[in-house]
């Protein structure tokens, strides 16, 4: 194996679009990521999801009966 020819892989910080950073693995030494574990529906809950899911029927209900 040549040196230089492969990207460096060591400690990548990366940070979210809700301001939350946190280190991983990569070659890239900076990283910037629109979601991450914090702010993930998937892991604050999926009310935000549900409720704007009831908004959108109930609008396309309201429109159909007019
Ligand atoms: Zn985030």
């Amino acid at each position: 194996m040549k040196e230089g020819i492969h990207p460096q892989y060591g400690k990548s910080t990366v940070r979210c679009a809700c301001g939350e950073t946190f280190e991983t693995k990569s070659v890239k030494p900076n990283l910037n990521v629109d979601i991450c574990s914090t702010c993930h529906p998937f892991y604050t809950g999926r009310q935000k999801l549900v409720d704007t899911g009831g908004r959108v029927d109930k609008f396309k209900k309201r429109m159909e009966q007019k």
